[in-house]
């Protein structure tokens, strides 16, 4: 996920963790339902060599921020990986976009058959500084104990492209023959604009790829996601909301302020965001309908019934929803004022006045309806001016199928990986790379096969981010198995 969307990664995975910490005071009414029995899988061979990978993958600080990154760093990332996986750096064709992203083609044995796209990006986050010692062995050391591999990047997002590059090299060797062409994309800069995505999937549209379906992460399994779920739930993302910034602003006469006017610029535009605050966009709890119906499957009790039936109850689930910021946002298009500025001294009236309002546009809702109903929310006492996000104003990428063959090998390869695990469609709050392959894809999916808590959502983006021992068997054999089940369509 992106640090620049300051969403963090369970939000990209669809639920921040003060989300599912809301959720979970929500609907914690427990009830002495018995736990979730958990089973830690040790790991096999391949668990070992991706754990010893991923350690020394993490020893790589590739980090990206919104003022750049050392390509230095990079080019090394880049020299250990064509070490690390040589099959893959001498079948597979390689690209480099942008500098330093990687994308990479194996040839499928029917040139006729839609190529899929699996991605993961090689960028981490900064480390805020002052907060290196919540880090037991330094954010940067790849450190294994009893339970975890701890280090920057090891959910987000090396330890999904460490796994991807693992369960290829794996196949390779066994002289696997795709039938349709397979790509894969590391892009280099996620966390900070994703500028290596945008030009891939320029070149691959130029080219006339078309993918039937694309992986990318932004997705888990969820684990004590709420009281008295009785299962953990494979959170897969079909959607993901768009970020648009819309600009409120007013002009003002100036002058002395010993003889104002009734409202000053400032005040109009302060009239105007009271307005917005208090007309939110409306709920919308028919596009999280999927999501409740699985999260329904593994409750028990009245908020299961009310959840199974959310149009029956709509009122009331939409209330309770609505009750936090974080599981409104589940819910509805968002707004938030981010900025505000006016005014240059205390005694001169205003000539400028402006705000910025951030808005997470869920999908169904529209750039162009947010504009109507900001418009006819403020008055015309102010200026509104989309703005757009890093220049682009965008509606939310349409919701993908959950009946394809490439959703059915996805979830295919879920039940087989995390057996007992219920299956959620999702939307993420955040926004991930994939977005920009959308236009040449029938459909994206969201998923990294790791297993989390709202405890360790909450580390990535943050301090002593962490993958679980037990998790590292499954993660190579869930893109074994998905490249052999989707590899295996003509
Ligand atoms: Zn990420």
């Amino acid at each position: 996920m992106s640090s620049r969307k300051k969403v963090g990664f369970m939000a990209g995975a669809g639920l921040g963790a003060a989300a599912a910490a809301a959720l979970r005071r929500r609907w914690s009414k427990a009830d002495g339902e018995p736990p979730v029995e958990r089973v830690a899988t040790p790991p096999d061979a391949a668990g070992e060599a991706f754990l010893d990978a991923l350690s020394r993958a993490i020893r790589i600080p590739t980090v990206s921020s919104d003022t750049g990154y050392d390509a230095a760093v990079f080019d090394e990332f880049h020299g250990f990986l064509a070490r690390e996986y040589p099959l893959v750096h001498t079948r597979l064709e390689r690209e480099v976009i942008e500098g330093h992203s990687l994308l990479y083609r194996w040839p499928g044995t029917d040139p006729d058959a839609a190529p899929f796209l699996l991605m993961a990006h090689q960028d981490v986050v900064p480390v805020e500084p002052g907060t290196e010692d919540g880090w037991d062995q330094g954010p940067f050391a790849g450190a294994i104990d009893g339970d975890h591999l701890w280090g920057r990047g090891a959910l987000d997002d090396k330890g999904p492209l460490i796994a991807l590059l693992q369960a290829v090299e794996a196949l390779l060797g066994e002289d696997f023959a795709p039938v349709p062409t397979i790509y894969l994309f590391l892009g280099h800069d996620e966390e900070s604009g994703g500028r290596g995505a945008v030009a891939a999937a320029d070149l691959l549209g130029a080219r006339g790829v078309r993918f039937s379906f694309v992986l990318d992460e932004g997705g888990a399994v969820a684990e004590d996601l709420l009281p008295g779920v009785t299962a953990p739930l494979a959170l897969v993302g079909i959607g993901e909301k768009a970020s648009l910034d819309v600009e409120i602003a007013a002009r003002g006469e100036g002058g002395h302020s010993s003889a104002p006017p009734r409202h000053t610029a400032i005040g109009r535009v302060a009239a105007a965001i009271k307005q917005i605050e208090d007309h939110p966009m409306p709920a919308r709890i028919d596009v999280q309908r999927p999501f409740l119906r699985a999260l329904a499957s593994v409750m028990r009790g009245p908020r299961a019934t009310l959840l199974r039936n959310p149009d029956r109850f709509r009122p009331v689930v939409e209330r309770r929803l609505s009750a936090s910021p974080m599981t409104s946002a589940l819910i509805r298009t968002t707004a938030a004022v981010t900025m505000i500025s006016g005014g240059v001294k205390s005694n001169v009236l205003p000539q400028e006045a402006r705000a910025v309002v951030n808005f997470r546009i869920l999908p169904g809702d529209t750039v162009a309806g947010v504009l109507d109903h900001v418009l006819s929310t403020v008055g015309d006492e102010v200026r509104v001016t989309s703005r757009g996000f890093g220049g682009v104003a965008a509606d939310p990428p349409p919701l993908s199928s959950t009946v394809s063959a490439g959703f059915a090998a996805v979830a295919a390869t879920i039940d087989e990986v995390f057996p007992g695990v219920a299956l959620a469609p999702w939307i993420l709050l955040g926004a991930t790379d994939s977005r920009f392959f959308r236009p040449i894809a029938d459909d994206v999916y969201r998923f990294a096969p790791f297993t989390v808590t709202p405890d360790d959502m909450s580390r990535v983006h943050g301090t002593a981010e962490r993958v679980r021992i037990s998790d590292a068997a499954g993660a190579v054999a869930f893109y074994r198995g998905l490249i052999v089940r989707a590899g295996g369509l003509g």
